[in-house]
């Protein structure tokens, strides 16, 4: 039997507010590298990559909203990740198999296989990519888009939070299909990131306009068909005002909101009425069925250099903490991942 050390992230408390990096803390513990027994139905993976998550936030407090649970404080948390298996109870998975889903923030982790665990059968694309573009964002852009907003050729789309892991695949999509696309994002170099890059039409920086109503209306004058949104609060209550008849909203997130103690209000909810609008919350996990539908549509395109993907790297689980809270103040470019080991 062998004995590892074993880092980890916990939460220290409960938070209120905007998370800080001294909520989490990287600690050092021991893991036995024992056999799993057989039958047990655990797996006993190593992490690779970490996916950092704004759902994360809603885990980091005790507030009955969270429909996703809470973290235990003084426990490690825990996510989506990309491990490879050194010992396994399960007969579907064995030793050196590479594996996305469920992961705990940790060097080395004993998880029951009931949990959510994708096997990776493509190798030939960076690993990384199962944390993002072939993980649970994927799935969630792929499904958000096509399943929902029901876009057609020449649709208008607006695009929140366009360059991070969903945002700015979904404007990707939507190029590909044949639509005009306008995202929104927070500094500069996103914006850069998004017209030069990632191919939109055009792109602002939401800081920079506070009359996002008449911003709206400068990139949309006939209005907009499809609004992704992964913001919420006050762009998607001028996207209520500027939607076009028979509109989609695909309701995917509201990161401006997971903060605040109190939601901002939404006042233009009527014109979902007048305009006949179609506003469809929904949940990735509605549609891991598709999973395999996607990867054939995604690998060629990956593979063909027709969809770009920009994720941000941070190396090593003591930088986990900084780049998970740093999503909340618009740090990352891209998908943010942490490198825990290659392999
Ligand atoms: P992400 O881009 O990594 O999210 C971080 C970005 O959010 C930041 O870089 C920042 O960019 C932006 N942001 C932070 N605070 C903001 C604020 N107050 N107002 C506007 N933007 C803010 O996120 P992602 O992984 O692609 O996820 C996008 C959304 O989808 C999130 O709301 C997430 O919760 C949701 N989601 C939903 C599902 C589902 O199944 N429905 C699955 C996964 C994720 P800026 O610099 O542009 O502000």
């Amino acid at each position: 039997m062998v004995q590892l050390k074993n880092k980890q992230v916990i939460l220290k408390k409960y938070v209120s507010g905007f998370p800080r990096e001294s909520d989490l803390q990287v600690v050092e513990n021991f893991i036995e590298l024992k056999k799993v027994p057989e039958g047990s139905n655990q797996i006993l993976p190593k992490n690779l990559y970490l996916s950092c998550d704004p759902y994360q936030r809603a885990m980091m407090s005790n507030s009955f909203v969270s429909r996703f649970g809470s973290y235990t404080p003084g426990a490690p948390i825990h996510g989506y990740g990309v491990a490879k298996v050194v010992e396994s109870g399960h007969p579907d998975y064995e030793k050196d198999d590479l594996v996305w889903g469920y992961a705990i923030w940790e060097e080395y982790s004993l998880v029951p296989s009931s949990h959510m665990l994708f096997k990776i059968e493509h190798t030939n694309v960076p690993l990384s990519y199962y944390t993002g573009i072939l993980g649970v964002l994927g799935i969630t852009a792929y499904a958000g888009f096509y399943e929902i907003g029901c876009p057609k050729k020449e649709d208008c789309a607006f695009v929140s939070d366009a360059s991070g892991g969903i945002g700015q695949l979904v404007g990707q999509f939507a190029k590909l299909l044949g639509c005009y696309v306008v995202g929104s994002a927070g500094s500069k170099e996103k914006v850069d990131l998004l017209k030069n890059k990632l191919g939109f039409d055009e792109a602002f920086n939401y800081k920079e306009e506070p009359d996002l109503d008449a911003t709206l209306k400068r990139y949309f004058p006939k209005g907009i068909d499809i609004y992704f949104d992964n913001v919420g609060g006050k762009t998607l209550d001028m996207v209520l005002v500027n939607i076009r008849i028979h509109g989609r909203i695909c309701q995917c997130g509201m990161i401006s909101q997971y903060n605040l103690d109190q939601p901002e209000g939404i006042t233009n909810l009527a014109q979902l009425i007048y305009k006949r609008v179609r506003m469809h919350g929904f949940s990735a996990s509605d549609y891991y069925q598709l999973y395999p539908k996607y990867l054939g549509f995604i690998l060629p395109l990956i593979k063909e250099g027709k969809i770009v993907y920009v994720e941000v790297k941070v190396e090593g689980l003591e930088n986990g903490p900084a780049a998970l809270v740093g999503l909340y103040g618009g740090h990352n470019v891209g998908k943010q991942v942490v490198v825990i080991a290659h392999e």
